[in-house]
């Protein structure tokens, strides 16, 4: 089924092959000659495609495949945050959760004990929850959108995957953008998914 959606802030479509970007960061605005990769996997990606495509169909139109692209975007080194580290992060809370979970159960019992025999709770309980309150302040840092995920999006890329659309929240950034690449991005502010 097609869809027709609309947005408030309009979208950039750019020309895969050709795009720039501009040397500031897209979080901060900020002059820079850092870069960072900015992965657009399969999984994150949209294709909008002109009705029903199945892998033989693009294959036998000659369309790519959907595939892993890189964008190569300047970041500050405030918002410089590679992928990698956010997962092995995110990895990280994840264990630390679950563990903290595990001796929640025991905690329970250990302080249900202590409290109905009538015994002051021990240091041991106290340290306990200064654990799960560092578990859960390393969720929410590994958990929320980082600076550059949430102010440069890839919502997705045409069929022929000839186009790259970005969702840019940072409107200086956003014109700079325009400004570099005059004949090969435009603001858009509908899309039709498929
Ligand atoms: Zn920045």
């Amino acid at each position: 089924m097609v869809k027709r959606e609309t947005f408030k802030d309009p979208l950039v479509r750019a020309r895969v092959s050709r795009v720039r970007f501009p040397k500031m960061c897209p979080v901060c605005g900020k002059e820079t000659t850092h870069t960072n990769k900015v992965v657009a996997t399969q999984k994150k990606t949209q294709i909008f495609s002109l009705g029903r495509m199945t892998p033989y169909d693009r294959r036998r139109m000659g369309i790519p495949s959907p595939e892993v692209r890189t964008f190569h975007v300047y970041v500050c080194e405030d918002h410089c945050l590679e992928d990698g580290g956010i997962m092995r992060l995110r990895a990280a809370s994840t264990f630390y959760a679950s563990l903290a979970f595990c001796m929640l159960v025991f905690a329970i019992m250990l302080i249900g004990s202590d409290i109905s025999l009538g015994r002051p709770l021990t240091v041991w309980t106290g340290l306990f929850f200064v654990f799960v309150g560092a578990t859960m302040a390393l969720a929410y840092v590994a958990y929320r959108p980082y600076g550059l995920e949430a102010a440069f999006k890839i919502i997705g890329f045409d069929y022929d995957l000839q186009h790259v659309w970005l969702k840019l929240q940072n409107s200086l950034y956003k014109d700079a953008m325009i400004g570099i690449n005059e004949m090969d991005a435009e603001l858009v502010s509908w899309i039709v998914r498929g």
